[in-house]
């Protein structure tokens, strides 16, 4: 089972949280000329067997979003923090997606 360790409440089960995405994916400029990118960047996911870098929220604790790195292959969890890069990812549309891990 998935525990995952909120810097703010500790370790809990991952069915408190919700998958947010792959952190490690950079936005493409916004332009309207080549939509080619943002068609990538929004349907096209990486599979990657390894450590990955995710976006996760704890829902039903604090709330907060919170960058993981997790080995998608055993699920081990290297230290967690807070986004500190992204003050407004809580207005951003991946929070709006409703999509479950
Ligand atoms: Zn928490």
């Amino acid at each position: 089972m998935l525990r995952i360790p909120c810097p703010h409440c500790g370790l809990r089960d991952y069915t408190e949280f919700q998958y947010g995405g792959d952190a490690s994916k950079i936005r493409p400029v916004h332009t309207e000329e080549c939509l080619a990118p943002w068609h990538d960047h929004v349907f096209l996911f990486d599979n990657p067997k390894g450590v990955h870098r995710e976006y996760w929220q704890h829902r039903l604790g604090c709330r907060q979003w919170l960058i993981i790195d997790r080995h998608t292959a055993t699920n081990v969890i290297e230290p967690t923090t807070r986004d500190p890069t992204n003050s407004d990812l809580m207005n951003s549309d991946l929070m709006n997606t409703g999509r479950q891990p």
